[in-house]
């Protein structure tokens, strides 16, 4: 492939429909890594020789990172962002059905909106792992499965009290007419990835829309697609990171967790010890003790990047009056003062300063009092490791749906900020 360009949107939009799952999120910054010259380090053996640019993945987790090794613990600046959207998964024993219908037994990963995945053509896409322990990726670009809505003539109400959808009851979709057979899923979807049925011991899969990401609108200002929460931002960081010169004043990173949208505890979520274990590693490799790696946390700083909410035009009560994020005005610098945000006032003008001396506009985000502030992974970051943090994030609207939409020229806006960001002197 090309070399990476942070102002191609095409390639943003190759990224998306690439990665129907996190762990071919994950794939899709690898391959973009490697072709830039990155080295995958293996984490569970000693680091000794340090390639200027390299990668580490764990899971559907990367941390890649670019810098001269030789220049010992010089400060950071990390950029992170998650690999992971709510979704369906299929559950271990998913052959489900009745009523003369083939179904399958899902669970709902994260805050999915539930019914943006009604009346969908269903794809399968994941990972299969087998009894000797191989994992092998999978992504099954056809029409497999559908979750029917109830007609409106059999829910005459629904007008009035709304779609109600209980997760467990309502959500199996049908894939096929006839009795549930144990193990027909398993048998399936083993051929699919070429592998004999009786191979696989579970598998970590994702029901994904089939339909790919769309430029929208007749002036083609918007952007239409799946997962753009968050993997727009991970498409933005690891561009950023393979276009900018190696530097020898810094040490540039990217983080790309799993499990944000479900809480980010895991070994490769932002709340574990991943992040953490790969900087000390990096400094000790350098020569660095662990005070002056302590020292080299407190001169960093970390850009925090997840999606924010763009004014919904149907719903402007909802926003905070004087903080509306409008698409393609550029990312919201999100603030809260009680810390669901990790951006302070020092960080909110560190990165003010990134994105004036890039000549890309920002906007301010905050949420309205009497509502509920979400929160990423930027506060799990900077306590975790003791590094100043700012959360930024593209406005969109429609999160946590299946299809997502947000504006064209936002995504190359982050994209050139977290590139100068990496170059900045
Ligand atoms: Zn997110």
């Amino acid at each position: 492939m090309n070399a990476s360009d942070p102002n191609d949107l095409n390639d943003l939009i190759a990224f998306l429909d690439a990665s129907p799952s996190p762990w071919h999120a994950a794939a899709s910054s690898v391959q973009r890594l490697v072709a830039a010259g990155f080295t995958q380090l293996a984490l569970d053996t000693p680091w000794r020789q340090l390639p200027a640019r390299g990668f580490v993945q764990r899971g559907a987790a990367i941390v890649a990172w670019s810098g001269s090794p030789d220049s010992g613990p010089a400060p950071l600046r990390i950029v992170g962002a998650h690999t992971d959207s709510p979704c369906l998964r299929v559950k271990p024993l998913p052959d489900a059905g009745g009523y003369g219908w083939k179904q399958l037994a899902v669970e709902v990963y994260g805050g999915a909106l539930l019914n943006s995945w009604l009346d969908r053509d269903l794809g399968v896409a994941g990972r299969l792992v087998a009894h000797d322990g191989s994992a092998t990726l999978v992504l099954v670009d056809e029409a497999v499965a559908r979750v029917p809505q109830l007609a409106i003539h059999l829910d005459r109400d629904i007008t009035e009290r709304g779609l109600i959808l209980d997760k467990q009851v309502h959500l199996a979709p049908v894939w096929g007419i006839g009795a549930p057979s144990p193990g027909e899923f398993a048998a399936w979807i083993a051929a699919q990835a070429g592998l004999p049925p009786d191979t696989i011991a579970t598998w970590d899969l994702c029901l994904f829309d089939r339909t790919t990401a769309q430029v929208l609108g007749p002036a083609g200002d918007l952007l239409a697609a799946g997962r753009l929460d968050n993997q727009l931002s991970c498409w933005a960081a690891t561009v950023a990171l393979c276009a900018a010169p190696t530097p020898t004043d810094c040490t540039a990173v990217i983080a790309l967790f799993d499990h944000e949208e479900v809480g980010s505890e895991s070994t490769s979520g932002a709340a574990g010890p991943l992040l953490e274990h790969v900087l000390e590693r990096l400094a000790l490799a350098s020569g660095a003790d662990r005070s002056q790696f302590l020292a080299q946390l407190a001169a960093s700083s970390c850009i925090s990047a997840d999606n924010a909410h763009s004014v919904h035009p149907n719903y402007p009560e909802r926003h905070e009056p004087g903080h509306r994020p409008l698409v393609n005005r550029g990312p919201a610098i999100k603030l809260n003062s009680n810390q669901r945000y990790a951006t302070s006032a020092d960080t909110a003008a560190m990165v003010q300063r990134v994105f004036d001396a890039a000549g890309v506009p920002w906007q301010t985000f905050v949420s309205r009092n009497n509502m509920p502030c979400g929160s990423t992974i930027g506060p799990i970051t900077a306590t975790r490791l003791g590094i100043d943090t700012v959360d930024v994030g593209v406005p969109q609207l429609s999160m946590h749906s299946a299809r997502e939409l947000c504006g064209t020229h936002d995504p190359i806006y982050l994209a050139s900020a977290l590139q100068a960001y990496f170059e900045r002197a």
